[in-house]
């Protein structure tokens, strides 16, 4: 494969980065071989043509830029610094990289207010948000995004299984982040990863009683490149941007 099909693989999530047909999101797995690595794994999401890129594959870009901008942010919102690693076009519309860059931009967001947290607490989450696949919200109930808010309290508060307190307050911030998306639209990982941070940023305050910032609700920019964008019931929906030429 060229390069030009690589960065297409890598940078779409709607249609095909191979041949642009939309996707195929089947309730049936079938077995499939990544067309970057060559891992062969079941799936529920791939291309009618037969393309598939895994999501291993499918990350791991976007993970490079969000690896890059919490090496050197020193910012308490969590929220711009989603922003700030979405906006890179190596960070697909929709997709598993949003499952990590959700913990990852709360827990650096609290390692920068000066919140003593255990050692490597951003990467920990990096590698647990990791596992979380791509379509988790339909096909087992949970939002990946969500799982990210208690990957993060999680993280913050050294849960295990077997921790009464610190165990309940991680599951308690995925359900109330969880609860805020039940809004009966398709899927949108970014209206979902920015109520997964808003939620958890409250979560933190009056549950932790750690104060991050808590920037403006932002303006999507985004309802163009999303075909299931949910418009005036998205609670982020810029209802002046569409109007305006791409
Ligand atoms: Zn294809
Ligand atoms: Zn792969």
């Amino acid at each position: 494969m060229n390069d030009k099909v690589v960065q297409n693989a890598l940078a779409s999530a709607i249609n095909c980065g191979v041949c642009a047909r939309p996707l195929v999101y089947a309730t049936e797995s079938i077995t499939k071989t990544c067309a970057l690595c060559g891992k062969e794994e079941k799936t529920l999401i791939y291309c009618p043509a037969g393309h598939y890129v895994c999501d291993s594959c499918h990350s791991k870009a976007a993970l490079e830029v969000l690896r890059q901008v919490l090496a050197s942010s020193k910012t308490t919102d969590p929220a711009s610094i989603l922003e700030q690693v979405m906006s890179h076009p190596s960070v697909p519309m929709h997709g598993p990289e949003h499952h990590s860059i959700v913990p990852a931009a709360i827990v650096a967001a609290v390692r920068n207010s000066g919140y003593p947290l255990p050692e490597g607490a951003v990467e920990k989450a990096l590698e647990r948000a990791s596992k979380v696949p791509g379509g988790w919200c339909g096909l087992y109930g949970d939002c990946g995004a969500a799982v990210g808010a208690g990957i993060a309290i999680s993280v913050i508060t050294g849960a295990t299984p077997l921790t009464g307190k610190p165990r309940t307050l991680a599951m308690a911030a995925t359900s109330q982040a969880l609860s805020r998306m039940l809004d009966e639209q398709p899927r949108c990982c970014k209206r979902a990863s920015r109520i997964a941070i808003q939620s958890t940023v409250e979560f933190l305050r009056e549950r932790l009683g750690i104060n991050l910032l808590q920037a403006d609700k932002v303006r999507c920019t985004y309802s163009l490149r999303n075909h299931e964008c949910a418009r005036i019931q998205c609670p982020y929906y810029d209802e002046v941007f569409p109007e305006k030429p791409e």
